[in-house]
């Protein structure tokens, strides 16, 4: 209704506008950006966006370049099952206690900072792997500044290793390899290599760019100079925050715990949080009244880079939520409220992806360029001539990407990559697997599955062309 007066046209017709688009909506429902910009465009109009949604009705805040300062990089672990993720962050864990403070990491928050013997600071999720890395950011969180793929040396490049590297190339998400268990006789570092080698992965050792460490993640033989290596990495990306203003972040987990009422642990990003700060995470707010850094001590504040576990939100936010401090208590529950309605008013429908119908309709619109493209067949020869007949589809207006492929069933994985990235699956031979379906029907990600090679290019092709007849 809201915007058909402001296009003054009824708001029938805007009603049925959306009815076209498959959008079943109601006078006061409130539209997507992209959903209003194809309807504007229906009727001759081109929307600017002044502020996008609520999210972005916090008032930015924008840094002047003197007030940053250097931050500590966040990392992700990711790799294959059982090549060492979790006995690498074990062992960070367990080695490296901040300097001064007294104890061990006891808490598993969710997220863990260490200090190096020369003062430098990473922070660590500790969620390894990279469906919770892409979880985050299909949620819109980008809180990863590098990643560790661990690849085990007594093993091979496994298909979730190239899950690991499409999942952080697809984040943009620079990679540094960790090639495990060298303390295993069998252990064969170089085959490793060469195998990232032949992936067009070249690391440092074979003349690349990419870094990489042969280390045991059981003797802890090579772990230091790992994370040396993560400091490099992280200072060419000069990662910066601003520490004197209102603290803004990402939550990594929250739980209720029976005691304490509900604990979230936080990725500070900019910004210094203190106890007492409103604060609004997702769809919850509340006043900080406790802060508990990884060692479980007390702390009164935490700067850019810090994970902390707060007291005193009134409900638990997802993982992924993002976090701001604002001024006054009313505020943040006003905006929490107006989130939590907004949310009940869309459950039917999420996010809207790109689906192959709509392919030719966005190319038009013009402010589509790149169609991400997840494929997955049954056989390495059927992927490798499908990726090579939908590169070749690209034009001077759209880019074909293929931001993963592999042989094997669709996963729930591939689902949330492709909700992250606004990419389509596209599976030859093969179909969803386990949950991937109900999730890809609630990210509603467009999943095509084909069994001759000519249809799947020909539906690309037609769909790029803007001539795919919709399916019903
Ligand atoms: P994840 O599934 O990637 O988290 O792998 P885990 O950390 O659980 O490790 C899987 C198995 O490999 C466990 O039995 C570990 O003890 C073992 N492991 C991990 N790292 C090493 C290593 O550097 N050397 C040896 N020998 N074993 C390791």
């Amino acid at each position: 209704s809201e915007v058909a007066t402001m296009m003054d046209v009824p708001t029938t017709q805007v009603i049925s506008a959306c009815m076209s688009l498959g959008i079943m909506v109601t006078m006061n429902q409130r539209l997507d950006a992209e959903t209003l910009s194809i309807v504007a465009d229906e009727f001759g109009f081109e929307v600017d966006f002044v502020s996008s949604d609520i999210e972005e009705s916090i008032e930015e805040i924008v840094d002047s370049p003197e007030d940053l300062i250097t931050r500590a990089p966040i990392v992700t672990v990711m790799g294959h099952v059982d090549h060492g993720k979790t006995s690498l962050l074990d062992h960070i864990r367990e080695e490296n206690v901040i300097a001064g403070e007294s104890g061990g990491i006891t808490q598993h928050i969710g997220a863990y900072g260490v200090q190096l013997g020369n003062g430098q600071k990473i922070a660590f999720l500790d969620t390894p792997g990279h469906e919770a890395f892409t979880a985050m950011r299909a949620r819109g969180a980008q809180v990863t500044d590098l990643a560790i793929i661990v690849i085990a040396a007594d093993d091979d490049v496994m298909p979730q290793t190239k899950e690991a590297i499409s999942h952080a190339q697809a984040a943009g998400v620079p990679i540094i390899f960790a090639i495990n268990k060298v303390d295993r006789p069998e252990a064969n570092p170089e085959k490793i290599k060469e195998k990232l080698a032949s992936m067009n992965l070249l690391v440092e050792d074979w003349g690349g760019k990419i870094q990489s460490h042969d280390i045991s993640a059981k003797t802890g033989l090579g772990v230091k100079e790992l994370l040396e290596k993560v400091l490099l990495e992280a200072e060419l990306l000069e990662l910066k925050a601003n520490p004197d203003r209102l603290a803004a972040g990402t939550v990594v987990e929250a739980f209720l715990d029976k005691g304490r009422g509900y604990v979230s642990t936080i990725l500070v990003q900019a910004g210094t949080l203190r106890v007492g700060d409103y604060v609004l995470a997702g769809k919850n707010s509340g006043k900080v009244k406790a802060m508990q850094d990884e060692r479980g001590n007390n702390v009164k504040e935490a700067g850019p880079s810090t994970p902390v576990s707060i007291l005193g939100l009134d409900g638990a936010p997802q993982a992924g939520d993002k976090f701001s401090v604002l001024e006054d208590e009313r505020e943040a529950k006003d905006i929490a409220a107006k989130r939590a309605q907004l949310h009940r008013e869309q459950s039917v429908r999420t996010q809207r992806h790109i689906t192959l119908d709509e392919i030719g309709r966005r190319i038009a619109l013009g402010d589509f360029k790149e169609l991400n493209i997840i494929l997955k067949g049954d056989v390495d020869g059927s992927v490798e001539a499908l990726t090579d007949s939908f590169q070749k589809l690209s034009t001077e207006e759209i880019h074909v990407n293929i931001i993963h492929k592999a042989v094997g069933a669709i996963t729930e994985s591939d689902v949330l990559l492709a909700s992250a990235s606004d990419a389509i699956i596209i599976g030859f031979n093969v179909r969803p697997a386990g949950n991937a379906r109900t999730v890809a029907d609630k990210e509603e990600i467009d999943i095509r599955t084909y069994s001759i090679i000519y249809d799947a290019i020909n539906d690309l092709k037609d769909a790029m062309e803007g001539m795919l007849s919709p399916v019903m």
